[in-house]
């Protein structure tokens, strides 16, 4: 890196504000400094921050997997600022390079130019440097006819720095407790925020399952998923990153799909992008058979059943959401109808996850 492209700016930030934080921590824990209501109130604004991220700037902005209610949005692009990660403008756009050019060079945080890199180093350099494109407006022009949003990037420092310091300071003072507001539930929490964020970009790209695709290098992870709110089971959003979902089972830790679930349920959000359950377990399917040495071909043909139900119930469904439109009576029908399909294609996903587990094992037999 030439000394030229450097962003004195944020590189100073990033650097000597985990300093900053943990001399904080020192001070506040030698001389017994913390307020209660100071650390609930540094507990809110890492969620409401960390989830203005996940549940606003990534999957609202950055892939629209839901809509939400105009106050919502306001919301998000409010606490959203206070992560301290630009604009909803320049993360959406950097955001939806990713995954257009995942793992490439022209990937804003590819994981191939290293873990450092890809977690923090990519921040380092001016945009139009190093794989890190300049902002185009056409690639974001949906988020740019928003007023609130443009507001929110035209005046991105002023906007991004009360929301992270001042706004917590204020709060605080309502028990006299400024500068806790400031370094506690700003500094610290930011920090912590970053950091979070960052392991989505590193930590998901380097450890863990790939269930659904190994065509690129995010994979699923628990750990990360506690320490993103949700985001970790990576691999499953980049094969489908439209979907509102990031763990898509019931026990999968995804705090950002309960919060956009309860959202819809209180009518703030609507449209809710899932995709298609045959669709995720063929997915899986192939996956596993991909990594077969031999056999492929007999598998291909019992892939057949498989295919079967899985389009009895895409057409299953598709008439259940006419019914359901329309407000016909068969509507109930056929949604029990769907849930038996559901079953039955369950029950035909098991059937060939063990032929091609049989078909592994004869093959390291041979
Ligand atoms: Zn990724
Ligand atoms: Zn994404």
């Amino acid at each position: 890196m030439k000394l030229k492209d450097f962003r004195w700016s944020t590189g100073l930030f990033l650097i000597l504000s985990p300093l900053g934080a943990i001399a904080t921590l020192a001070y506040y824990f030698y001389y017994d400094a913390f307020q209660w209501q100071t650390v609930a109130l540094a507990v809110f604004m890492t969620f409401a921050t960390g989830m203005g991220i996940t549940v606003g700037y990534h999957r609202l902005f950055s892939h629209k997997s839901y809509e939400a209610a105009a106050p919502i949005r306001w919301l998000l692009t409010f606490f959203g600022a206070g992560a301290l990660e630009k604009s909803v403008i320049e993360w959406s756009h950097d955001h939806r390079n990713h995954h257009r050019f995942v793992d490439t060079d022209q990937d804003p945080y590819s994981i191939n130019k290293g873990f450092f890199h890809a977690h923090i180093g990519w921040l380092f350099v001016k945009r139009g440097t190093n794989g890190r494109a300049k902002v185009d407006i056409n690639q974001v022009k949906d988020l740019w006819a928003d007023p609130f949003i443009r507001f929110q990037h035209n005046y991105y420092t002023a906007f991004g720095l009360f929301v992270c310091f001042l706004f917590p300071g204020l709060v605080a003072l309502a028990w006299g407790d400024f500068w806790g507001g400031v370094l506690i539930a700003g500094l610290v929490r930011v920090v912590f925020v970053h950091h979070g964020t960052f392991c989505i970009n590193s930590v998901a790209h380097t450890w863990g399952k790939q269930p659904y695709s190994n065509r690129h290098s995010a994979r699923d992870s628990a750990l990360a998923a506690v320490l993103t709110y949700g985001e970790g089971y990576h691999n499953y959003h980049h094969e489908f990153p439209v979907d509102y979902r990031n763990g898509i089972r019931a026990w999968q830790y995804d705090p950002s799909k309960w919060m956009i679930w309860t959202l819809s349920k209180l009518g703030l959000a609507r449209n809710l992008i899932r995709i298609p359950d045959e669709k995720i377990l063929e997915s899986k399917l192939e996956m596993k058979a991909s990594q077969l040495k031999s056999g492929k071909e007999a598998l291909e043909q019992a892939m057949e059943d498989f295919n079967t139900v899985a389009g009895e119930m895409k057409q299953t469904r598709k008439a259940y959401i006419k019914a359901q439109k329309e407000k016909a009576p068969v509507a109930s029908e056929l949604r029990s109808t769907l849930k038996r399909k559901r079953k039955a294609l369950l029950a035909a996903y098991k059937n060939q996850k063990s032929r091609i587990r049989e078909a592994s094992r004869s093959a390291a037999v041979a």
